[in-house]
């Protein structure tokens, strides 16, 4: 049985002061409660804040991008080490958006993975198609490409930490859903896949899905047998509505 896992990417929303005032809102309205691993992404600069606030909480607090590097010459980039020490135990690499408009590759994102796992953290791997190449009949393509390229350098033991989150590009931030049916049939498709690539992980690696998940859709999506959890953008940034998504993994 796979522990549900629901994450919110906070994205480019909410500074110091705002993050912590919604990590208090939402460390209060899931006190004493144990049906799910939650984890927060804030941005890098409000970390730090929503660490303090969920420090002892039992809420995991992650880290939306990281460099393949520990330290250097790399102006503007996030280090896992420094996250690590700022008190994140969890990373996301690949999220569409870096890929879209960072130009991140599925080489990098595999790099990235290496370097969190070194410094300690958890990472959630993202993969998904674009609409163009759903239409096309590429879903498994794309996705299996993009998860091999990120498993790739990974050792048995760093595999065995990693998450994966399905999200169809299409669906994120548009509040367009894939049908519970048309991601239960991709989450199938990739654990087929990791059987057939890394037996030891394929029962245990959860496989989350995201794309405009909220309270009224998630019971269904997450009842699905090969949906292990959430990763939550908009939602998550209202406590009521990512509690409600999480009501939905029960
Ligand atoms: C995301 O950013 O990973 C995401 C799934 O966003 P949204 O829930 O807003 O579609």
């Amino acid at each position: 049985m796979r522990r549900p896992l629901i994450a919110g990417n906070w994205k480019l929303n909410l500074g110091p002061g705002a993050a912590a005032a919604l990590a208090v809102f939402l460390r209060d309205a899931l006190a004493g409660r144990d049906d799910a691993d939650v984890v927060v992404f804030p941005t890098a600069l409000s970390i730090p804040a929503v660490a303090a606030v969920l420090d002892g909480s039992g809420l995991g607090v992650g880290v939306q991008e990281i460099a393949a590097v520990a330290s250097g010459a790399m102006t503007g980039a996030n280090s896992a080490v420094m996250a690590r020490e700022a008190g994140c135990t969890w990373m996301l690499a690949g999220h569409s958006e870096r890929r879209q408009y960072f130009a991140e590759t599925d080489a990098g994102v595999g790099a990235k993975a290496k370097a969190g796992l070194a410094a300690g953290l958890y990472p959630i791997v993202c993969i998904g198609e674009t609409l163009e190449e759903r239409r096309a009949g590429r879903v498994d393509e794309v996705t299996q490409r993009q998860l091999a390229a990120a498993l790739a350098p990974l050792s048995p033991a760093e595999l065995a930490l990693v998450t994966i989150a399905y999200e169809p590009v299409w669906a994120i931030g548009t509040g367009e859903t894939a049908t519970p049916e048309q991601a239960q049939e991709v989450h199938a498709a990739l654990r087929g896949w990791l059987h057939a690539h890394y037996p030891a992980i394929a029962d245990t690696v959860r496989v989350l899905y995201g794309g405009s998940v909220k309270p009224s859709n998630a019971a269904s999506l997450l009842g699905q047998p090969d949906i292990d959890g959430a990763l939550v953008g908009g939602a998550s940034l209202m406590v009521g509505d990512f509690v409600g998504i999480i009501d939905g993994a029960r």
